[in-house]
């Protein structure tokens, strides 16, 4: 069982280490970035209602993402845990989701919080690549698919997401920097943060990621 949050600014490697950590951990991973992505892409309301605030780099009103992240959490692969990545992201977020978990009985185990430095922040985002079938998520230097431009995985085509622009970027930062951080703070007082440098490699991360969740 193992109930997991992963917080830390855009571009720290949470999407990333999400996929090795709910392998290892068999829970689902949970992005509500990927969930508003797939909802633009197949044109829903709430994809309409989502992008004009992805697009400036601006958080999703907590409502909307509320809903659709409780909504998810009640599904039955949810039982034996799950890793929330990208929620919550504001105060407000985290005390409903509180609230959500605690009518079921049930109470988040561990925060990985993966702090990475701004310049590294900006250098990562801006040269991420993403799969356009899969959405695994590649970087032009550091971190590059075997064939320029092609997935790995699924042999799908990599492109660059609306929101990885050098502007954007700066103002994500800077949101996540206000409504965001706070929540490290919330949860450090709830006991369950891990604190994780993320400016090392990907595979020194993940493994202080495992040390820290002890399992
Ligand atoms: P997030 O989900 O936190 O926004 P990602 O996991 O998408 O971040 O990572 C952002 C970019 O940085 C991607 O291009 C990814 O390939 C790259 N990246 C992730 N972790 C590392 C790392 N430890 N070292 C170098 N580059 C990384
Ligand atoms: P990142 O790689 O920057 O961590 P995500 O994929 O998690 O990005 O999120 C992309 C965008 O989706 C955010 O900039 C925001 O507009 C929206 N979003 C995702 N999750 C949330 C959330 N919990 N609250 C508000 N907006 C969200
Ligand atoms: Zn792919």
């Amino acid at each position: 069982m193992l109930r997991t949050i992963l917080l830390g600014p855009p571009g720290a490697g949470k999407g990333t280490q999400a996929v090795k950590i709910v392998e290892k951990y068999n829970i689902p991973h949970i992005s509500t970035g990927d969930i508003f992505r797939e909802n633009i892409k197949n044109e829903t309301e709430l994809g309409n209602r989502a992008k004009a605030y992805m697009d400036r780099g601006e958080l999703v009103p907590d409502e909307l993402v509320v809903e659709i992240a409780t909504d998810r959490l009640t599904k039955d692969d949810c039982k034996n845990g799950f890793l929330l990545d990208g929620f919550p992201r504001t105060i407000f977020q985290a005390e409903k989701l509180d609230e959500f978990l605690a009518q079921r009985g049930e109470k988040i185990d561990k925060v990985i919080n993966i702090d990475v430095e701004k310049d590294a922040l900006v250098k990562r985002i801006t040269g991420r690549r993403v799969c356009k079938s899969c959405g695994a998520s590649y970087h032009v230097v550091n971190i590059p698919p075997k064939k320029d431009g092609v997935c790995d995985l699924c042999n799908g085509e990599l492109i660059q997401r609306a929101d990885d622009t050098e502007e954007t970027v700066l103002n994500r930062i800077d949101v996540y920097n206000k409504q965001t951080k706070p929540l490290v703070d919330y949860y450090d007082k709830a006991g369950v943060i891990i604190n994780i440098d993320g400016n090392k490699d990907l595979d020194d991360v993940l493994a202080d990621i495992v040390k820290g969740l002890g399992k």
